[in-house]
């Protein structure tokens, strides 16, 4: 296909425009030096990446094919071309063989330990010491990336149940450098301020939430260049997940309440600690797919510039992924009006995957 107009990309860690008419194909896209019909004009964007999402989790577990089409369609529509699937109990390699859909990087099935994560979605461990080779499992089966359930709540703790790590130290250094050895990494799903010294320690390499993150912590994650992906739409559930503790868990619906409260700050502090976030929605389970636009409002809400956001979001977010440079396999979006100066954050008028219009 033909694109004319004003492609965004990337220049020196920020947005840079080129002018001009380009033809797009599954190869990438090249400049075409005389004029052209184009297919398609207007303001152009990689696509967005959502670096946390579940293709084949619904809001009551595991979905079929239909419903996971409409799960990645539904991804596709809001410009979400490319996804890091952190953890799905369905088989979705399907979607490889679709040229019209997104990319998608699998991180094979959750990790966790028996009634420490959301029911018939992880593969449990009954002893935790299996968890550097069940990784290694999943790190072969899996595009380049392994999920880990890092805290949940301890419900045997009984009127004391609270977010609890679920694997200690030595076995998360060991099951970390098993992934690492076979070339892939490692995403953390981490609640409790607890849990994060023994994931940096273990040297993982991205870490989901992070909503009990302090400032120490954010500075060493951020010296160590550990990705972050803050799941802002996700973190104002805090105060349901609060409300349906009550009074059978209080400690547990305390600690909720309280970083739900300190939210605001602590996505500044982060910031200002120079911590690497990527964006991500979280899609599948508690959030619809399709919330790309709604995470990115709440980020623009903490004060995160246009500009920068649609950088975080199509360009650094891809990069920092593994899913290649701007361009690159022919994906973009295109908004008729300008992206960085629209009132609201919008869906694209055009998607364009491949090379094709779609
Ligand atoms: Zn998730």
């Amino acid at each position: 296909m033909i694109f004319s107009g004003t492609l965004l990309t990337e220049g020196e860690g920020a947005l840079r425009e080129e002018r001009g008419t380009f033809r797009v194909t599954a190869k990438g896209i090249s400049r075409l030096r005389e004029n052209h019909p184009p297919d398609c004009c207007g303001f152009a964007l990689p696509g967005f990446v959502d670096s946390h999402a579940h293709i084949g989790i619904g809001s009551a577990g595991p979905v079929a094919r239909e419903e996971q089409e409409a799960q990645i369609l539904a991804q596709r529509d809001t410009g979400v071309l490319a996804i890091r699937d952190c953890g799905s109990p369905v088989d979705t390699r399907w979607i490889d063989d679709r040229a019209d859909l997104p990319r998608l990087k699998r991180a094979g099935r959750h990790i966790a330990r028996p009634k420490r994560y959301i029911r018939s979605l992880p593969i449990d461990l009954e002893n935790p010491h299996d968890l550097p080779e069940e990784a290694a499992r999943q790190a072969r089966v899996g595009d380049g990336w392994v999920k880990l359930v890092g805290d949940w709540i301890d419900r045997s703790l009984g009127a004391d149940a609270d977010l609890r790590p679920l694997w200690d130290r030595k076995i998360l250094v060991d099951a970390v450098a098993a992934v690492h050895d076979l070339g892939a990494k490692v995403t953390v799903h981490a609640f409790a301020h607890e849990t994060i010294d023994d994931l940096l320690e273990a040297g993982v390499d991205d870490i989901e939430h992070a909503s009990g993150m302090d400032e120490d912590q954010a500075r060493e994650i951020a010296a160590r260049g550990v990705l972050v992906t803050p799941t802002l739409l996700q973190i104002e559930l805090f105060t349901d997940f609060a409300a349906q503790a009550g009074s059978k868990y209080p400690v547990y619906a305390h600690r909720m309440l309280r970083m739900f409260k300190e939210r605001h700050e602590r996505f500044a502090m982060m910031r200002e600690a120079g911590v690497r976030l990527v964006m991500g929605t979280d899609s599948g389970g508690y959030q619809e797919h399709g919330t790309i636009g709604a995470e990115c409002a709440l980020w623009e809400a903490e004060g995160v510039s246009r500009e920068e956001l649609l950088f975080i979001a199509a360009i650094r977010s891809r990069v920092d992924l593994g899913f290649g440079a701007p361009y690159e396999g022919g994906d973009l979006i295109v908004f008729s009006e300008d992206p960085r100066t629209t009132p609201i954050f919008s869906v694209p008028d055009s998607v364009v995957v491949r090379g094709e219009l779609r």
